[in-house]
């Protein structure tokens, strides 16, 4: 039976689902007759909730790392905000209650003041001051939060899981969590995609007389299947066996340079599109970027973003990356990729036409706008420039008189920017391959397109289908032209990197490596094998 739900982490797990219990029912009201004593109870309740969270912290630090952890700072925040520990005051006072219920009722009051926010952040912290409530009322009644009661491990299951449920279990007991309720941004779910432990939220009919039934969870799909059939076990089983040998290279590659066996240092780097893919970047721990496409900021909207847009998106990238190298390509439309708001000219053949760089200096304006927000941008992480499509050396000359004109604009307006922020070129047209000689002293590094470099050596529309039969992407005349750029490029002491398809094919790696490429620049996916293959590469003399 399958159970839909949302992806809250990726993830295959298997095993009996196992219903999580929780201890205390019911806070029973009872009436009291000394509310001073019932006061003092609430104190010495609230000093060892706050201790507890200490601990928590403490075991969440070890666990999640600062980030998760800060969360029960806050809960300790919560805990300590006057507001609600008057509102429980002011219910033992006027109530004449027991502090445990008015510890409850309070939670309850002040939650729902979270749950009716318009913002969907402050509405998650629902949950947050439940918890806390939760915790209050324990130490109150002596009671202890739920445990897995299993020998061995299981899927939890529950209607929901609430943050300090989530830290207090014990790890090597839970494969994956499956809950009816809860959100994909609801702190539970931050803990599990920062512990690695797959989950699925919002699953639909769950229900606890499913309990001790083998059950598979796929994480990133948000799915669960309850006694699944063999076909369902078949592809997730295969599924799980790619993901754990995933797991295992980052294992072994992470954080460790990328050198062959005879020490020879290459940089591995990832493409992408969008600061949504960053996440891809940092889980297969790439070295950099290499390629950041810029034209997905134009594409997926009718009008141009303006420069403080294009600023958030490409500042999010730089700090993200946290000071690792991070290239960021400008515009790069025409050929097969159209907006509809640029209103380009109808061509005959578009991919021999108004494109990439020609397209900015044509419009330089757009240019313009690119390059003050990826100046803003380099004050906030090592950011380098790239323009795309070039096949002359004035090309170059114009585009950089236009960053320099940027630069001066900032300088005269007090905002911080890199003035060292390398500019470079892609290198994809047999034009600029020729002349890389010439090029070289105009800029800080080339990166090699190979996906248009292959279509322009070897007149092969990269569009076409139908030509798949002469797309060699091996082709001797492309692989010479990569060398012949890879000797200009440090001739002229500048670095040299490949950031079209052709980085990703293992059988080149090593002829790669010979022609003393820096830089390799791949679809996250491929950063892992990658550096694999480039770890067990022998240069040899
Ligand atoms: C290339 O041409 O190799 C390249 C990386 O650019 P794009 O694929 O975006 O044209
Ligand atoms: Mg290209």
């Amino acid at each position: 039976m399958k159970l839909a739900g949302k992806s809250a982490s990726a993830g295959v797990a298997m095993g009996p689902l196992y219903f999580f219990h929780r201890t205390p029912g019911q806070v029973r009201r009872r009436h009291i007759d000394e509310p001073k004593a019932e006061l003092e109870r609430l104190g010495t309740a609230k000093d060892l909730a706050f201790a507890q969270l200490g601990e928590l912290y403490e075991k969440a630090l070890v666990e999640v790392g600062e980030q998760g952890a800060a969360l029960f700072e806050v809960h300790q925040m919560m805990l300590e905000d006057e507001d609600f520990i008057s509102a429980i005051e002011q219910i033992i006072n006027t109530e004449s209650v027991n502090a445990e219920f008015a510890a409850s009722r309070a939670g309850d009051t002040f939650a729902k003041v979270f749950s009716e926010m318009d913002d969907a952040y402050m509405r998650e912290r629902a949950a947050d001051v439940k918890d806390v409530a939760q915790r209050l009322v324990n130490c109150l009644t002596g009671e202890t939060a739920g445990s897995i009661e299993s020998d061995i491990p299981v899927i939890v299951a529950a209607d929901d899981l609430s943050p300090s449920e989530t830290v207090q279990m014990d790890k090597t007991k839970i494969l994956a969590f499956v809950t009816s309720g809860g959100a994909t941004n609801s702190h539970a779910a931050i803990l599990a995609r920062t512990m690695g432990i797959p989950a699925v939220m919002s699953a639909k009919g769950l229900d606890a007389s499913m309990d001790g039934r083998f059950c598979i969870v796929d994480g990133s799909t948000g799915e669960a299947f309850v006694d699944p059939d063999p076909e369902q076990t078949e592809r997730l089983s295969k599924k799980k066996a790619e993901e754990e040998s995933h797991a295992r290279l980052l294992e072994e590659y992470k954080g460790k340079p990328n050198k062959t066996k005879d020490g020879i240092e290459v940089l591995v780097y990832a493409n992408i599109g969008r600061p949504s893919d960053l996440g891809l970047v940092l889980q297969n721990d790439a070295g950099g970027i290499g390629l950041f496409r810029s034209e997905f900021l134009y594409l997926e909207r009718d009008s141009y973003p303006t420069e403080d847009e294009l600023f958030l998106a490409y500042k999010t990238v730089a700090q993200t990356m946290a000071g690792k190298r991070v290239v960021f390509r400008t515009l790069d439309i025409g050929a097969d990729k159209r907006i509809d708001y640029f209103d380009l000219p109808v061509e005959e053949n578009p991919a021999l036409g108004i494109r990439g760089l020609r397209l900015c200096l044509e419009r330089p304006w757009l240019l313009h706008s690119q390059l003050r927000a990826l100046y803003r941008a380099s004050a906030f992480g090592k950011t380098a420039i790239m323009f795309p499509m070039v096949s002359s050396l004035w090309e170059v000359a114009k585009a950089k008189e236009i960053a320099e004109a940027a630069r001066k604009e900032l300088e005269a307006e007090g905002i911080a920017f890199d003035p060292s922020a390398e500019i470079g070129i892609m290198v994809e047209t047999p034009a600029a391959a020729v002349i890389s000689d010439l090029l070289a002293p105009e800029v800080d590094f080339f990166s090699i397109g190979t996906n248009d470099l292959t279509q322009y050596t070897l007149a092969v529309d990269r569009q076409n289908p139908g030509m798949e039969k002469y797309a060699d992407t091996r082709h001797e005349a492309v692989l010479r032209l990569i060398k012949t750029v890879a000797d200009n490029a440090h001739q002229h002491g500048i670095w040299v990197g490949i950031c079209g398809e052709l980085a990703a094919d293992l059988t080149l790696t090593k002829r790669f490596l010979e022609m003393g490429i820096d830089e390799l620049s791949v679809s996250p996916a491929s950063v892992l094998k990658l550096r694999k293959a480039v770890c067990d590469t022998e240069l040899g003399s």
